[in-house]
């Protein structure tokens, strides 16, 4: 079950292609014309959090934009151009922005381990965990942590949302939501955090349910 060599990732690529073909006879030819996508995934880059695998989706199917503990920067060009050329280009419907517990980079803001360069990355999140420390400090402190990557989901949408990217797309009527979720490591399953933002006036009313929602479900 576990590879190790880095060879052996050719020959698995070979026997998945090969049998991709024998089951869907040109699954590949009709991904060559165009990626046609109706979701966005933003995810943490963690090994057990595969976008595909998770949701059932194909290639073809997920516009996949991944980094440590799923943070939307204001000034990351990286993640903007993602969701820009998704929601410009490829016109999909739905961005998920998607967390998930046992989160290296969200226990580490948590703890305040240093990790190195990273650090500068995850005091974002440590800025998160500010924003919502007295909220916080009143859960359980074994509780924290979970509580911390939903919020951490929450806070993310919210930045996918004021970017220019969507306010653009909403102002000129386009239809396309921002989900959060948090995904369970521990049971494959995904979370619904209840932060689904399909306007620019709704965000302020649903960020202040959902937060409480967390808070609710920890307490
Ligand atoms: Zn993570």
């Amino acid at each position: 079950m576990n590879t190790t060599s880095i060879h052996e990732l050719f020959a698995h690529n070979r026997v998945w292609a090969a049998q991709m073909e024998r089951e869907r006879p040109g699954f590949f030819t009709s991904l060559i014309k165009q990626q046609t996508p109706k979701f966005m995934w933003i995810g943490c880059s963690d090994s057990r959090v595969p976008a595909n695998q998770i949701t059932g989706l194909e290639p073809g199917e997920v516009f996949v934009h991944r980094n440590v503990a799923n943070l939307v920067v204001h000034s990351d060009l990286n993640a903007l151009s993602a969701i820009q050329y998704a929601v410009d280009v490829l016109k999909v419907e739905h961005v998920m922005v998607v967390g998930h517990y046992g989160c290296g980079g969200v226990m580490a803001a948590m703890r305040g381990t240093r990790v190195g360069l990273a650090d500068n990355w995850i005091r974002h999140i440590q800025n998160v965990r500010d924003r919502h420390r007295t909220l916080l400090e009143a859960l359980p402190e074994a509780k924290r942590a979970d509580a911390l990557v939903d919020l951490n989901v929450i806070e993310q949408v919210v930045n996918v949302c004021v970017s220019t990217v969507m306010m653009d797309a909403w102002a000129r009527g386009q239809k396309v939501s921002i989900h959060g979720w948090a995904f369970g490591v521990h049971d494959g399953l995904l979370q619904d955090l209840h932060m689904t933002v399909s306007s620019t006036e709704s965000i302020e009313p649903l960020y202040r349910a959902a937060v409480e929602g967390v808070i609710a479900a920890y307490r």
